[in-house]
C-alpha cells in the first residue's frame, strides 16, 4: 500500500517553462483547454461545446457543474481523450492531445487518465479482482503481478474482503469502489469523474465522495468532477459552471 501513496511532484522547479505566471501557487497547468468547441453532426448538428477555455493546474480538485445537457460530460470525454474537439486545443501536461495518433493517445488515457463513470461500467461476468486487474493484463504485465497489484487497489478502496464477489452480488456504492480501484490501476496523475454519485443514494454517496477526496489528498492526484449535487460541488475547492457549453462561471471557495 505504501508504494501507491506519493506526493504531488511540483516540476515547475526542475521545468521553468511549464510555471503559469498568472497563478499565485506556480503550480504548472496539467490541464491547459483552449478555446475548444465541439459539435456532433448527426443529422441535426448539435453544439455541444463553444470555445472553453479552462486551466486546471496540478493537484487542484474541482466539480464542474451545469443543466442537464449543458456539455459536462462532453467536455469530460474530450479532456480523457475519448473523443476529440471539433476546434480548439487541449493539452495534457503539456502535450497537445490533436497530434496524437490513436496509439499514443490511448497510451496517454492508459497512464494518465482514470476514469470513473455514473454507471460503474464493470464487466458483469468478471470479479472484482478481475476487473480491476483487466487493464493490467491488457498491459501485458505478468498475472502474479495483476494479482498483487489488484489486491492492493481494492484494500485501498476497502473491498479487500470482496475479491471474488461478481459485480451483481454488491451494493452501488461497492460497486463505484471497485470502478474507483480499477481507475486507479496505473497510479493516473488525473482522475475524471462523470457523476460518480449520481446512481448511489445520498449516504453511500457521501462515502464515495470521501473516498475521492481522501484518494485526492493521498496520491495528489488532478481531480474533476462532473455533478448535479451541490453538496458534492460545495465539497471541491473550485467549481466551474457550464450552460449552453460555456463557462458561465468558475469560483474559487
Ligand atoms: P451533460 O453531460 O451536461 O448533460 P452532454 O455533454 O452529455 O451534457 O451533452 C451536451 C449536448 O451534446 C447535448 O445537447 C447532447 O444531446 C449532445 N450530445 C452529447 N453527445 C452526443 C453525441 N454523441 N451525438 C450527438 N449529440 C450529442
Ligand atoms: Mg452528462
Amino acid at each position: 500500500m505504501v508504494s501507491f501513496v506519493r506526493k504531488a511532484a511540483n516540476p515547475d522547479a526542475k521545468n521553468p517553462k511549464r510555471c503559469n505566471s498568472q497563478t499565485p501557487l506556480l503550480r504548472w497547468s496539467l490541464i491547459s483547454i483552449d478555446a475548444v468547441s465541439k459539435s456532433f453532426d448527426g443529422k441535426r448538428k448539435v453544439t455541444a461545446l463553444v470555445e472553453i477555455s479552462l486551466d486546471v493546474s496540478g493537484g487542484e480538485m474541482l466539480s464542474i457543474v451545469g443543466p442537464s445537457g449543458s456539455g459536462k460530460s462532453t467536455l469530460l470525454n474530450l479532456i480523457g481523450g475519448l473523443d476529440r474537439p471539433s476546434a480548439g486545443e487541449i493539452r495534457i501536461d503539456g502535450q497537445n492531445i490533436a497530434r496524437l495518433s490513436d496509439d499514443e493517445l490511448t497510451h496517454l488515457r492508459r497512464d494518465k487518465i482514470g476514469f470513473i463513470f455514473q454507471f460503474f461500467n464493470l464487466l458483469p461476468s468478471l470479479s472484482c479482482m478481475e476487473n480491476v486487474a483487466l487493464p493490467l493484463h491488457l498491459k501485458g504485465m505478468p498475472k502474479r503481478e495483476t494479482t498483487a497489484r489488484a489486491r492492493e487497489l481494492l484494500d485501498i478502496v476497502q473491498l479487500g474482503h470482496r475479491l471474488d464477489h461478481l459485480p451483481d452480488e454488491l451494493s452501488g456504492g461497492e460497486r463505484q469502489r471497485v470502478a474507483i480501484a480499477r481507475a486507479l490501476a496505473f497510479h493516473p496523475p488525473i482522475l475524471l469523474a462523470d457523476e460518480p454519485t449520481g446512481n448511489l443514494d445520498s449516504h453511500t454517496g457521501a462515502e464515495i465522495l470521501k473516498l475521492i477526496h481522501d484518494l485526492h489528498g493521498r496520491m495528489g492526484a488532478t481531480v474533476l468532477i462532473v455533478t448535479h449535487d451541490a453538496g458534492v460541488a460545495a465539497s471541491c475547492p473550485r467549481t466551474v459552471t457550464l450552460r449552453d457549453g460555456r463557462v458561465a462561471g468558475d469560483v474559487r471557495q
